[in-house]
């Protein structure tokens, strides 16, 4: 398979390939599509199957339609570290050069003015630790009422960081009717029960 079969734009399609990337990794060929149909998804996946990708391209397609809006932000990916946040932010930067997303980085150790001022001006896609984002959220600094795609990232590494409860506190702020992605490299009962409580109808992909 190649990218060019997956349906992605052809602005994302060209920084692919400037990324020197040609064919999609397996989680990538079966997550995409998913992720395109809007649909829930669970990856059982380690890092370097090239997981960020699987969801980072689609995102970037769905989030060129639509407009942003002052405080509340698009879609949100949750990222148990800072490492892991910058990392995803770096992939929204490469596959997103051909698009004009606004992009915030939530991580503690930055300036929160500077932070809270980038939410004022709407945010595409906003990518924080837990911790720094409820701490905005319980200072009213951001809205998750428009927040329509989740994305849950090293869940079982959030599970040994003690993060579950400030995840579930999250989730219960965002609409019901968003989309919602939960990567894992392994599934112990708390992340089951997290997902099934909720995901929707995921699909379930093991790598
Ligand atoms: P990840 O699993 O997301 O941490 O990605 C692991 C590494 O694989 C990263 O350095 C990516 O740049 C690289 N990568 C992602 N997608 C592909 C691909 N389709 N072909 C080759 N390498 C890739």
């Amino acid at each position: 398979m190649k990218f060019a079969d997956l349906g992605l734009s052809d602005k994302l399609l060209q920084a692919v390939e400037s990324a020197g990337y040609t064919e999609p990794t397996p989680i990538q060929a079966q997550a995409i599509p998913q992720v395109q149909m809007m649909k829930d998804l669970i990856a059982i996946a380690q890092t370097g199957t090239g997981k960020t990708a699987s969801f980072v391209l689609p995102m970037i397609d769905i989030l060129a339609q639509g407009r942003k809006r002052a405080r509340m932000p698009r879609s949100l990916i949750l990222a148990p570290t800072r490492e892991l946040a910058m990392q995803v932010a770096d992939n929204f930067v490469q596959y997103g050069k051909n698009h004009s997303l606004s992009m915030v980085l939530l991580i503690g150790g930055v300036q929160m003015g500077d932070q809270v001022k980038a939410l004022d001006e709407g945010v595409d896609v906003l990518i924080a630790t837990p911790g720094r984002l409820m701490d905005l959220f319980e200072r009213g600094k951001i809205l998750l009422t428009g927040c329509e795609l989740l994305v849950i990232d090293e869940a079982d590494r959030m599970l040994d960081m003690g993060f579950i409860p400030d995840i579930e506190k999250i989730c219960e702020k965002l609409p019901a009717n968003r989309q919602t992605l939960l990567f894992s490299a392994t599934m112990p009962p708390p992340i089951k029960k997290l997902a099934d409580r909720f995901l929707t109808n995921p699909k379930y992909i093991e790598m």
